[in-house]
């Protein structure tokens, strides 16, 4: 199984690959998720217990963070598990990927999410979308490109008053951010979750 530790594969994944996957996030905490990620995508040695245990506890720990559920301690659990990768990993693979973290957790971006804030925008944990009442003519078209039914509310009818306000629900919002392309009155808006300030 992909992700399994087996003491008879090597890791095949060319690191370079594992970097060029990483290239254009910016978000400290997105490249280094996906950076474990890819370096756990396929089946792991398991040879040095540093790196077999401590990149999949690395990779939940920033799962937790990415998701806005992160505390201090998943932050100092990351630090110590890239600084024994280091120390103990046998091959460049796994001090590569200590490397990587230990870069990456030198950054601001690991406080501020622990705050409520990925200032790159690339968390979608982080920010919710929002119709603006003011701005909203009840025309429907973002209700009619939401895939996930996530969008309430009423079209205008001309002979028709009282009409459900436009909305949207929450939970079921994936944030793909459709809804926002199709609004030709800038009536919907994107919020940081904590803060209620738009993005
Ligand atoms: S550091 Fe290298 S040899 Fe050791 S477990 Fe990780 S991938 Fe395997
Ligand atoms: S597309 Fe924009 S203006 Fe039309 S209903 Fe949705 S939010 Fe309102
Ligand atoms: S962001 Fe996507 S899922 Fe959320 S309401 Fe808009 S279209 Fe629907």
């Amino acid at each position: 199984m992909s992700g399994t530790p087996n003491k008879d594969e090597t890791p095949k994944k060319d690191m370079k690959d594992v970097f060029a996957a990483v290239e254009n996030i910016r978000c400290a905490i997105q490249r280094s998720q996906k950076f474990v990620e890819e370096f756990l995508s396929e089946p792991m040695c398991g040879k040095c217990h540093p790196c077999a245990l401590g990149s999949y506890e690395a990779l939940v720990r920033l799962k937790r963070i990415s998701s806005g559920r992160g505390k201090q301690d998943d932050v100092a659990a990351i630090q110590r598990i890239a600084d024994e990768m280091l120390e103990a990993s046998r091959c460049i693979k796994g001090k590569d990927t200590a490397k990587f973290l230990l870069e990456e957790l030198k950054k601001e971006s690991f406080r501020e999410h622990l705050e409520g804030h990925c200032a790159e925008r690339e968390c979608p944990s982080y920010v919710m979308y929002k119709v603006i009442p003011e701005k909203c003519v009840l025309c429907g078209l973002c209700q009619e490109a939401c895939k996930y039914n996530a969008i309430t509310g009423e079209k205008k009818v001309s002979f028709l008053s009282g009409y459900l306000p436009f909305e949207i629900r929450q939970k079921r919002c994936v944030k793909c951010g459709d809804c926002v392309t199709a609004c030709h009155y800038g009536a919907i808006e994107i919020i940081e979750e904590k803060s209620g300030v738009p993005v």
